[in-house]
């Protein structure tokens, strides 16, 4: 999910945390300089992600929270999908763990980036940009009703999956496939770090969706806001004939930000 009030929330909190990060020590020890390549707005590195100008490498560190991995089909779909279109000659990879069950029942964006401060092992340096992905037990804290969250891209290279409201809405009797909706939502939210639609890769052409910020108006295409979040039966519906691609549009920014 993205909007501008998230974004304004995430700079307010970036500012404050730079300003007293001299008082603590987990952000200024260690690999304090490597945490801050990976501690910027949402769409920072998408040229990072897409080129092989800064990295050649890309590692993935799926953390999962108390059990709740996705199918080992989505994850290799995700990487085939992040071949295609990312310009890594070194290789794409991913590290996978498991983590204890955390105490929020459902889960704002400041609670995941908690999550994410404790738990994340891998920074971005020397050739490899490193992407966090934390596949959560418990909903989004702004699930309403029918109107849930699956996925947000919260920081330039942090995503979040709801994984158990993914399992709730699949797999299940009229409901997509879990493969097809866990590669579909995974391959969305990574499309936002890649700079999605307007979201740090430049629009080649006028495709943003005027009604859904950072997203594409093109029916069909992988950047429809309604992959994401809205009303449930929507999303289903737009799953219900396999994983949207790209569309060409999305495509040319991509490739005109340096990705395949
Ligand atoms: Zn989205
Ligand atoms: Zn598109």
């Amino acid at each position: 999910m993205y909007n501008l009030g998230k974004v304004f929330g995430l700079l307010i909190l970036l500012t404050v945390l730079g300003s007293c990060s001299d008082d603590e020590g987990s952000l200024s020890s260690g690999n304090g300089n490597s945490q801050n390549l990976n501690n910027r707005s949402t769409g920072a590195s998408a040229n990072e992600l897409l080129s092989e100008t800064t990295y050649t490498n890309l590692i993935i560190e799926a953390v999962y929270v108390d059990g709740f991995r996705p199918e080992a089909s989505s994850l290799n779909n995700l990487v085939s999908f992040l071949d295609s279109r990312l310009n890594k000659s070194g290789g794409i990879s991913i590290i996978e763990r498991d983590i204890p069950a955390q105490p929020y029942d459902t889960y704002t964006i400041e609670e995941v980036r908690q999550v994410e401060d404790e738990f994340r092992t891998q920074f971005s340096s020397g050739n490899t940009i490193a992407v966090f992905v934390l596949f959560a037990e418990n909903a989004s804290a702004s699930d309403s009703g029918n109107n849930v969250v699956l996925g947000t891209a919260y920081r330039n290279t942090s995503l979040v999956m709801y994984q158990s409201t993914i399992e709730n809405f699949s797999g299940g009797l009229n409901q997509p496939n879990r493969v097809t909706v866990e590669t579909a939502v995974y391959a969305h939210e990574f499309c936002h770090i890649m700079g999605l639609v307007n979201l740090g890769t430049p629009l080649t052409s006028q495709h943003e969706d005027p009604d859904n910020d950072k997203h594409c108006n093109v029916a069909n295409c992988l950047m429809q806001a309604q992959l994401e979040s809205g009303n449930i039966f929507d999303m289903m519906s737009a799953l219900g004939s396999g994983v949207p691609n790209l569309d060409a549009q999305c495509i040319a920014d991509l490739q005109a930000n340096g990705g395949k």
